[in-house]
């Protein structure tokens, strides 16, 4: 069919006008490292048990699914800890879909969210989605996040929600949980800590979960994306009071989770031990790629999660287009002199490493 239709003859709500969607290119390259996803397959074995599972539900797929997803939400407060109960948790198509219903409960005309710039691109597209006013706050030095300047930033914008990002995409950089319990301690409104990548801290880092007893408007997100290598099943989650869960009912759509998704969800959290595998591989490649990028003549940012992000970049899209001809993908993320590589396979942190190095050194074309 002839396209006759452009986006400004349509009567789009006011505040989607002129805006752009998420974007991340999608092309077919040998080496991909610009969405943080985990680069290594799925173990066999488990792909086996998930097939089975997947074997089994689509015998029903006529019916409904589970609407709440019970089994789903056992598995997960089993795999978090903590004391937590299924009652304690929610999960949708992808913790961006979990951040969305928390919008859609505790967002809206007439109230706002804040979070700290330069964050996760998805929080002001879904706060527009949803008719939420985004304020972009105010980072410190390096792009980390002191108490005092968080709580400073909700004293002066009074937000309803604020999203934390712990550790912070694009920059990596960690969030103490004294920062966390400062915000709490300095607002009315919702609290949410979207620890996308908290598989990739240190070992032994507490999560934000642990805040949870006696604090019932915070909610911790995760999400099986990144650390589980689920990105294209899409399962995110939450932690929180039973009565949020009971706020995000209001919203959610009648049987949400696929019966399919819960299928498959359920069978990788039975072998969470084999899907985490791979996450001390990964953190020794990006602790790899912060040594290396410095020695190359990078700025690289301290970093949590399974990404760096590195400034001393003279020209970012010229670097981001000769690394792109090599077949390596990485990612502008907009930040003036700066970009994001995900830690990938030995081989994959190589190739990047290698083709950076053959560009000559940092901040000279050529
Ligand atoms: C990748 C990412 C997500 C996860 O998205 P899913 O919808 O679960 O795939 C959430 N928050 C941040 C900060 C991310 O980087």
């Amino acid at each position: 069919m002839e396209r006759v239709t452009s986006l400004e003859d349509l009567p789009l709500r006011t505040n989607l006008q002129g805006l752009t969607p998420y974007g991340a290119p999608q092309l077919h390259v040998p080496v991909a490292l610009n969405v943080n996803e985990n680069t290594h397959p799925i173990p066999d074995a488990v792909a086996r048990d998930i097939l089975a599972n997947l074997a089994e539900a689509i015998h029903s797929v006529n019916r409904y699914p589970d609407r709440e997803f019970t089994a789903l939400r056992e598995a997960l407060a089993l795999y978090l800890g903590e004391g937590l109960t299924a009652d304690n948790i929610w999960a949708a198509n992808g913790s961006n879909e979990v951040l969305q219903q928390v919008l859609q409960a505790f967002g809206g005309p007439g109230r706002s969210l804040l979070g700290f710039a330069p964050t996760y691109s998805m929080y002001s597209i879904l706060a527009s989605g949803t008719d939420t006013t985004w304020i972009p706050g105010a980072r410190d030095a390096d792009f980390e996040l002191s108490p005092a300047t968080a709580v400073s930033e909700v004293t002066r914008t009074n937000p309803d929600i604020v999203f934390l990002c712990s550790p912070n995409n694009p920059t990596g950089t960690p969030l103490s949980l004294e920062t966390i319990a400062a915000v709490y301690a300095a607002t009315d409104g919702v609290v949410v800590v979207d620890e996308a990548y908290a598989e990739f801290a240190p070992a032994g880092t507490p999560s934000a979960v642990t805040l949870l007893p006696g604090r019932e408007r915070l909610l911790v997100s995760r999400t099986m994306s990144k650390a589980f290598a689920f990105a294209g099943a899409r399962v995110g989650y939450l932690a929180a009071d039973p009565a949020v869960t009971d706020a995000l009912r209001l919203v959610r759509l009648p049987y949400h989770l696929s019966a399919l998704t819960q299928a498959a969800a359920n069978a990788a959290l039975a072998h969470s031990a084999e899907m985490l595998a791979m996450v001390d591989d990964i953190r020794g490649q990006r602790d790899r790629l912060v040594v290396e990028l410095a020695r190359l003549g990078y700025s690289p940012h301290r970093s949590w999660s399974n990404f760096v992000l590195f400034g001393g970049v003279a020209d970012p899209r010229e670097t981001f287009e000769a690394l792109l001809a090599e077949g390596i993908l990485i990612r502008d993320v907009g930040i003036a002199g700066h970009l994001r590589v995900t830690a990938g396979t030995e081989n994959e942190t190589s190739q990047f490493l290698e083709a950076l190095g053959r560009l000559g050194r940092a901040g000279t074309p050529g």
